[in-house]
């Protein structure tokens, strides 16, 4: 990919922290791509693409460490879930076999699995030894016939926001636009409702989370052509420049995708979010927002009405358990204040929320939802988040796997909420799960038994890390 490449996604229009930063919003500072190289950004976007193979095309590490880290779901084809990479080693750059080795594994991925499409993912090593990574993919495409789209998105360009642009990208020059929708089928027809075509981008079906949400789009009418990119087919993908509305559900992802949509095609977007019922509800609300369409407003209002009721009902006894109870989230992004509003939905007092990954308007949208006082944590070291799980006397944490272990040696209650979450918690019966989840973890008796001193220590404050022997014996 040449800088200016580079540079011009960098530089999102569309993206408020990038005006306010100026020099990029996914600019690579140092130490920033701990947290995901761009090669792994494009990777998390599209890899839930499900009937894709997807070949990494780098050294085994590329591909082994970055495999399968999300748990994305699919209604249909499990192909994406194959680890499929090129497993550069010493020799092959020596050699200058780097091309070769992609075109047999493309062969080896379309003779063995007749894929939908092939992406290949450049790394780091490819990249730098110069192979030609849109040669292969013309020359692959020509010779077998089945569409074969290059993501260059070699690690050092930049960080994993970067890596969700490239993919964007790619999207947008190789496979939107390249075939046209099927028409509505019979059975999604009903007599006084126009079906409108709508986009869902930045949704991956974490724990199948969205199929909460999808049938509430059947019912009114709603058919989503393409979700970039959670349980969707590459099919689908290649029509989504004929949508009539996009969502953009995560606030930093593939903004780029929206926007271009907008611009080149017409297809308006706004940015939502599936957590939380007021969230959930306002999504909808936009769509016929942007729909213009009288009759789905108040298809939409009704389904609202009745969902919220029946969801309140449903939560009502639950979060009886719940009121009060102090949270400390530490995630990012659009979570960082989507998350808060489904929690004070709760009647739960959310004591600190981490912005380390958060827009700007993520940031306007927490001071909006919780006040000027709101306490945003920017250091996510265990250290500082057991600190201020102290100071603000917080009852659970609620954060990504990682801080599973730093919660679990504090001997204190702990929810997942990010990628690796076992449990979907989009739309409104995704709240019955995520307030299930709560109550299930703050009341789990373990926190007693945990808590009791050992029978030859004194007992450690609660929030203190108990030592290696303490951990051994206890
Ligand atoms: S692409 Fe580069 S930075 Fe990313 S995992 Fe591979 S070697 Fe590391």
């Amino acid at each position: 990919m040449k800088a200016a490449e580079i540079a011009e996604l960098l530089n999102e229009p569309a993206c408020a922290h990038n005006k306010k930063e100026k020099s990029g919003c996914a600019k690579t500072k140092p130490g920033a791509t701990a947290g995901g190289c761009s090669f792994d950004g494009a990777q998390i976007a599209l890899l839930p693409i499900a009937d894709v193979a997807h070949i990494v095309h780098g050294p085994i590490a590329c591909a082994g460490s970055s495999w399968d880290n999300r748990g994305t779901r699919s209604s249909g084809p499990t192909l994406y879930r194959i680890g499929m990479t090129t497993d550069l080693t010493e020799q092959d750059v020596i050699m200058g076999r780097g091309e070769k080795r992609l075109f047999h594994a493309i062969k080896q991925a379309i003779d063995d699995y007749s894929p939908a499409a092939v992406f290949l993912y450049s790394t780091c090593v490819p990249a730098l030894i110069g192979d030609d990574l849109d040669a292969v993919a013309n020359a692959a495409t020509e010779h077998w016939g089945v569409p074969v789209v290059p993501v260059d998105c070699a690690g050092f360009y930049g960080t994993k926001n970067l890596g969700n642009r490239i993919a964007g990208e790619a999207m947008f020059r190789h496979v939107i636009g390249t075939r046209e929708p099927d028409p509505v089928p019979a059975s999604a027809q009903r007599p006084g409702i126009t079906v409108h075509d709508v986009n869902l981008i930045g949704e991956y079906n974490i724990a199948g989370e969205f199929w909460h949400v999808a049938p509430l789009f059947d019912e009114l009418g709603l058919r989503i052509l393409a979700t970039l990119s959670g349980d969707t087919r590459f099919r689908e993908v290649q029509t989504m420049h004929r949508a009539k509305a996009s969502m953009v559900v995560c606030a930093k992802a593939l903004l780029n995708v929206a926007r271009k949509l907008e611009t080149d095609y017409g297809v308006p977007y706004f940015e939502g979010s599936f957590y939380g019922i007021t969230d959930t509800s306002q999504a909808l609300r936009d769509f016929a927002r942007l729909l213009g369409d009288a009759a789905l407003t108040e298809r939409t209002e009704a389904l609202i009405v009745r969902e919220e009721a029946r969801i309140r009902a449903a939560l009502a006894p639950w979060a009886a358990r719940l009121k009060g109870k102090r949270v400390l989230l530490y995630t990012g992004g659009v979570k960082s204040w989507s998350v808060v509003s489904a929690l004070q939905d709760l009647g739960m007092t959310v004591v600190a929320t981490g912005t380390n990954k958060s827009t700007e308007e993520d940031k306007a949208r927490i001071r909006e939802i919780m006040g000027d006082e709101t306490k945003m944590i920017t250091d996510g070291s265990p250290k500082a988040l057991l600190q201020a799980y102290k100071d603000y006397q917080a009852d659970i944490l609620i954060a990504g796997g990682r801080n599973l272990y730093t919660a679990l040696k504090a001997r204190i209650p702990f929810l997942d909420i990010n990628q690796e979450r076992e449990f979907g918690y989009a739309g409104y019966d995704g709240m019955l799960e995520l307030v299930r989840q709560l109550a299930l973890t703050l009341e789990a008796p373990v926190w007693d038994q945990v808590r009791k001193p050992a029978p030859w220590a004194a007992q450690k404050a609660v929030g203190e890390p108990l030592t290696a022997l303490e951990v051994h014996h206890g």
